[in-house]
């Protein structure tokens, strides 16, 4: 087991990308903490159930990543903090002069303010510890922009952003610091914009997906769960031990248009 011994802290990850990397991290032998702001008994059996399938450790702790001290205490609940991943993210669609000033905030504080507090509280612990992967889940929109996508678009920029500082700021150090930018992905927050898109356009399902969503990804394929977590089992492998600063494309193309 390549991450046997180390703990993973996963913002996020009661669902979509964030409990798929979850599994991975889990399946290459890392204990992992679970994370989202519902603390319901099915937060509590997926943990139960990765311990169950993998054999590693694996909790669940509540914790609102809209908060800068609820992510704060994410870290220090997890006790170990060998891996960070910042993957917590939500999306709203409008033109930004229609755009809700509270949802500004909202995708600005859980997209990126969270991996800004997690990350400062983690890293003392990865000091401690002697080893630690920061991996944080940005998106094709950290490299690139869509319309309608103002909060998003800036949010996944400054988390690249702030991924190539803290890389600098660790770069003597055994720690890494990365990001992930995925194209799109099957998951809860894309199935949502699904229904909407349709009624907008008058479009089959089928053409919602291929030619809106997947209509920059030249793959025409969805990025799985399981990819993203096997990027990050990479990033946090020796082979990986010089990838620092950098971005990581799983997006079928996308930003090479
Ligand atoms: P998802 O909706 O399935 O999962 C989002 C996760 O964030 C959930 O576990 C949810 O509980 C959690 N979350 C939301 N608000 C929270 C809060 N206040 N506190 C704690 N947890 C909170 O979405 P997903 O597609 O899996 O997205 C995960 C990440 O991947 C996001 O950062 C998203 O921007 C990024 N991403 C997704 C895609 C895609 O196509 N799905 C593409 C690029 C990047």
């Amino acid at each position: 087991m390549t991450l046997g011994g180390k703990t993973a802290v996963i913002t996020g990850s009661n669902s979509g990308i964030g409990l798929g990397v979850a599994w991975e991290l889990a399946r290459a032998g890392a204990n992992v903490v679970l994370n989202s702001f519902t603390d319901s008994d099915e937060d509590h059996a997926l943990a139960a159930e990765i311990a169950k399938e993998t054999g590693v450790e694996a909790r669940y702790i509540r914790a609102d990543m809209s908060k800068g001290d609820d992510c704060r205490q994410l870290i220090e609940s997890a006790g170990a903090c060998d891996i960070l991943v910042n993957n917590a993210g939500i999306q709203h669609v409008a033109a930004i002069d229609e755009f809700p000033p509270e949802k500004w905030d909202a995708i600005i504080a859980i997209n990126l303010s969270s991996a800004f507090h997690t990350t400062a509280a983690a890293l003392p612990k990865m000091r401690a510890a002697g080893w630690g992967r920061v991996v944080n889940i940005a998106s094709a929109h950290g490299l690139t922009a869509s319309p309608y996508k103002s909060a998003y678009v800036s949010a996944k920029h400054g988390i690249v952003g702030m991924t190539k500082t803290v890389a600098l700021e660790t770069a003597e150090e055994p720690i890494t610091v990365n990001a992930i930018c995925p194209g799109y992905v099957l998951t809860p927050l894309v199935e949502k914009q699904i229904p909407a898109t349709m009624e907008e356009y008058n479009m089959s399902r089928e053409d919602v997906v291929r030619n809106v969503l997947l209509a920059r990804q030249p793959s025409k394929e969805f990025a799985t769960v399981e990819q993203l977590g096997g990027t990050c089992v990479f990033l946090c492998s020796d082979a990986a031990a010089q990838i620092t600063g950098t971005t990581i494309s799983v997006d079928g193309g996308w930003t090479a248009l």
